[in-house]
């Protein structure tokens, strides 16, 4: 037994002596807790975690060190979406797709997406909702089988009856069928507590839910409350019990402030919030997730004849216009904010948009950094691991060619990517 044990101490020693460490030198380094921009770092990476920043260039302590040369460019955290759907993407046969489409096709399909969405420096998402597929996929990112992003999954959206994630809309009588809470159709409290339970045995991490209408559901409103408070008071009471925050869906007044007022913790879209609701989301501590980027993109498509089915149409030319200004109000009022696309909506990998809208709505550059860093990193509950670049952090590190301060263009063309000290891309 003695023997055994120094045998197995002496390898773990041998692994320690010889456990090679990345030093990335770094002309300018975005501190996303400080909100600033330092010059001539370099940061020391072992295993999966930083271990320390130094300032200066410091070359390697050791021969098998690697050292990696972004002295002429830009580093910063990994970048979290807050708001993807990492299953599937926009295209004008994805209404016919759900009906031709195996899960299987749509897992082979993620895999793609997952990688792209790595690649374009978004080492964490947080997904609001698909079949299943994203619960598998997060799992298979994290054994390794699979390269992507970290993904935080709602599995499966809730909806009530009709409502814009239940899953059987559009369809003709047969198919229709009457989905409950297995499914994420909730029709009352006690529908609410089942369909909250169901996510957790499925595996997800955290609750979303449809509170309004919604603009690419085959149903003709686009904003109109589809849930009582008392359905998602027990919807976020039952999720307390298993640690999952609850992000709601919500392009229309009335649903949006019963969703703040129940305790959800993000609204997605916020498209016709009033000012009442932005005071209330102040005193509730909840955050707007914009996804200026969805609504950009569904109001080009519309114009596209045949992209969308004819009930869309009038819904993604009404709402797809106003985001960016309700933005732009909640902002200037200081509502909490997230970053997040809808990615999915429109093509993964260009979720680096949003900075660009949102820069241009009047968020400085270094607030809509930090709504992708340090901010999600709280709701997620990796505050003290994630968002920013600092010893002990775990090692999710992206570089651009400019400061994206200066030039905030230039996170859509990230040309370093890193996720927990593992190197994916380095042009
Ligand atoms: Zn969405």
């Amino acid at each position: 037994m003695k023997k055994l044990f120094f045998t197995a101490f002496a390898f773990f020693l041998f692994l320690g002596l010889s456990a090679q460490d990345t030093y990335i030198q770094a002309g300018k380094l975005i501190d996303t807790k400080n909100g600033k921009v330092l010059s001539e770092k370099t940061i020391i990476i072992s295993g999966k975690r930083i271990k320390s920043v130094e300032n200066g260039f410091v070359d390697p302590a050791n021969s098998e060190d690697q050292l990696i040369d972004l002295r002429n460019k830009t580093v910063l955290p990994g970048l979290t979406d807050m708001h993807v759907h990492i299953e599937g993407e926009s295209n004008p046969a994805e209404y016919l797709q759900r009906f031709t489409n195996n899960e299987a096709d749509n897992a082979f399909n993620s895999v793609g997406f997952a990688k792209t969405t790595l690649m374009a420096g978004f080492t964490t998402v947080r997904d609001l909702g698909g079949s299943g597929v994203n619960i598998a996929l997060r799992d298979a990112i994290n054994k390794g089988k699979v390269d992507g992003p970290r993904i935080f999954t709602a599995g499966k959206s809730l909806a009530t009856t009709g409502g814009h994630a239940d899953p059987t809309n559009g369809m003709n009588d047969e198919m229709v069928g009457d989905p409950g809470p297995k499914e994420g159709v909730v029709n009352g409290p006690e529908d609410a507590r089942k369909a909250v339970r169901q996510r957790y045995k499925n595996g997800a991490d955290l609750i979303k839910i449809t509170a309004t209408g919604g603009v690419l559901s085959v149903a003709k409103s686009s904003s109109n409350p589809q849930f009582f408070r008392e359905e998602i008071e027990e919807i976020v009471k039952t999720a307390k019990d298993y640690g999952f925050h609850v992000a709601a869906h919500a392009h229309g007044d009335e649903g949006m402030q019963r969703a703040v007022r129940a305790g959800v913790k993000t609204i997605e879209h916020g498209t016709l919030m009033s000012e009442e609701t932005m005071e209330l989301m102040k005193e509730f501590d909840a955050y707007l997730v914009p996804t200026i980027t969805a609504g950009k993109e569904v109001t080009q498509n519309a114009e596209i004849e045949g992209y969308y089915p004819e009930l869309v149409v009038p819904k993604a030319k009404e709402i797809g216009p106003k985001i960016q200004n309700t933005f732009a109000t909640a902002y200037k009022k200081g509502v909490p904010i997230v970053f997040g696309t809808d990615a999915g909506v429109f093509k993964h990998g260009e979720n680096a948009r949003e900075f660009v809208y949102m820069t241009e709505a009047g968020m400085p550059a270094m607030k809509a950094i930090q709504s992708a860093t340090i901010e999600p990193a709280k709701i997620l509950k990796m505050e003290s691991e994630s968002g920013q670049i600092a010893g002990g952090f775990l090692a999710d590190i992206i570089a651009v060619n400019e400061d994206p301060t200066e030039t905030i263009e230039t996170l859509k063309d990230v040309i370093f990517v890193m996720k927990e000290g593992k190197i994916y891309k380095n042009e």
